[in-house]
């Protein structure tokens, strides 16, 4: 792509688009066309994100008095900007992101419903009555704002993410301070510019973009920050939640090692169907991916046959072509990870059966794009089956039976999503309760879930407090004041 002039975006700070004090930029680049350069955005500094904190500590008070009804139809006239943006934004995020364009414009929808989500959701959200055995005095529990939120996110949902932490945030009441992943900075402003345009009021909202060794710093130990949420792999929210003070919430979303078993009863072409699409749709690159394949045994070779014949039919391109199926990886680290991952797993011992390789010629040169990799006689204590790669990288690990199946399953310090498929109902029941995860499904893929359902994980995937997602999604932006009232 032969691009003339880079557009440069801004911070935007107290209801204004504002540049850095830094004066400088970085590039946000399609990992598709590295050539394709999507803006520049601002190297912010700690003293940017200080600026961005004390416009949101200093709105707050006005803003956690504003009605309900007043925050819900800002959300909703958000949602109605971005739906009638779905094309250009759809576009926007698969150029900068890789996604194929049906998941960019899709993501695009989902934001703009999880905010009218949020702004119904948000109008019943009460505390409780209490029964007492004085009658004269009302005992019952009120929910209050925090104050300033610091929503920290990543690259892989970089619109539908921000949205699920923003809406909630602001419909409670809170102020927040928003930095988006380095890698999609621009389809992240856009859910602020609709905001903006939707007339929240300055200082609500505020957004700087930069590296998290320079920011991110100030947006978890600012002691005016009474809330982090953040979104990301496990060791960055491992450092955040330690740096944490006690006074400050803190909500971490983070890495998973998601399984998928496969028993012998299961029809084989639905478990290697949902098997590619929750391992290689969006590239391997979600934290609910299947990346380890469970299989009994007696089903391994017709599983892994299915598994391979499914991926080679995958059409792996630019995800702006209509009949893309994978994209690329989105940036070279990401590249270099999943490459080196497969490394490994050859010099560990595991069998390469299918893919791995960094793909070439003129669709791929200027892009970080790879074969979708699968794995066979896999070890339960190898690191590609210990490891998160996020990346299209398959383990399969052949066990006897359930018990096996269960305690492989089991034995990561990951406990994001898992699946299992099957027809016997006992069976799956069990499962349900024997898994250490937070998202279970049943002859489901490993990835998706629903807007108006909890969403999180168990062990090193999630902080054990709050859930994301759905009614109680609104739990982690409220604090609870219980109130005596006699009379
Ligand atoms: P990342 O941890 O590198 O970065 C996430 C965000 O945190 C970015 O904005 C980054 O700049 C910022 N950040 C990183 N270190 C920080 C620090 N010390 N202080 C403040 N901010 C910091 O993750 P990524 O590469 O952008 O995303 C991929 C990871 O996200 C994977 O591990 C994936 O599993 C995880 N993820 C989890 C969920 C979930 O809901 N559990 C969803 C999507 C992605």
């Amino acid at each position: 792509m032969l691009q003339t002039s880079v557009k440069s975006y801004e911070n935007y700070i107290n209801g204004k688009w504002v540049s850095s004090v830094s004066n400088e930029t970085f590039e946000s680049i399609n990992p598709a066309d590295t050539s394709d350069v999507l803006g520049k955005f601002q190297s912010s500094t700690k003293d940017d994100v200080e600026t961005a904190i004390k416009a949101a500590s200093d709105a707050f008070p006005s803003w956690a008095s504003t009605s309900p009804s007043k925050r819900a139809a800002i959300l909703n006239k958000a949602a109605d900007i971005l739906e009638s943006r779905v094309e250009q934004y759809g576009e926007e995020l698969t150029r900068e992101e890789g996604k194929i364009l049906s998941a960019g414009k899709g993501e695009v929808k989902r934001s703009a419903q999880t905010l009218r989500y949020y702004a119904v959701e948000g109008l019943s959200f009460t505390g409780e009555t209490f029964p007492n055995d004085d009658p004269n005095m009302d005992v019952y529990t009120a929910r209050e704002p925090l104050g300033v939120v610091s929503v920290i996110t990543p690259w892989n949902f970089p619109i539908s993410i921000p949205a699920r932490k923003i809406a909630p945030a602001l419909m409670t009441g809170n102020t927040v301070v928003f930095k988006p992943s380095s890698d999609t900075p621009l389809i992240a402003l856009r859910l602020v510019e609709a905001l903006h345009e939707a007339g929240i009021p300055e200082g609500v909202i505020n957004f700087v973009t930069g590296s998290s060794s320079n920011v991110g710093d100030p947006l978890v130990k600012h002691p005016a920050i009474r809330a982090v949420t953040f979104t990301g792999s496990t060791g960055a929210g491992e450092s955040i939640h330690s740096k944490a003070s006690l006074t400050t919430r803190t909500q971490m979303e983070l890495g998973g090692k998601n399984p998928i078993i496969v028993m012998d009863d299961a029809d084989i072409d639905n478990a290697a169907q949902l098997t590619v699409n929750g391992g290689f749709a969006l590239t391997g690159q979600a934290c609910t991916g299947t990346s380890r394949v469970i299989v009994m045994k007696s089903v391994e070779e017709a599983f892994t046959a299915k598994l391979i014949e499914k991926t080679k039919e995958l059409v792996i391109d630019n995800g702006l072509v209509d009949e893309t199926k994978v994209g690329p990886l989105a940036n070279e680290k990401q590249l270099n990870n999943v490459l080196n991952y497969v490394d490994i797993g050859k010099k560990e011992g595991a069998n390469l059966v299918y893919g791995g390789n960094r793909l070439e010629g003129p669709k791929y040169d200027q892009g970080y794009f790879v074969e979708p990799a699968i794995f066979t006689d896999v070890k339960p204590d190898m690191r590609i089956a210990q490891e998160e790669i996020f990346g299209p990288v398959i383990a399969i690990i052949a066990v006897d039976n359930y018990e096996e199946a269960i305690k492989v399953a089991n034995d990561v310090e990951y406990g994001l999503a898992a699946s299992i498929v099957t027809n016997d109902i006992k069976l799956a029941k069990k499962f349900t309760q024997d898994i250490e995860a937070g998202t279970v499904k049943v002859n489901r893929t490993t990835t998706g879930n629903l807007i108006n359902a909890p969403f999180g994980g168990l062990k090193k995937s999630s902080t054990s407090t709050f859930r994301e997602s759905g009614r109680v999604g609104l739990e982690f932006f409220t604090q609870i004041k219980t109130v005596y009232v006699g009379y």
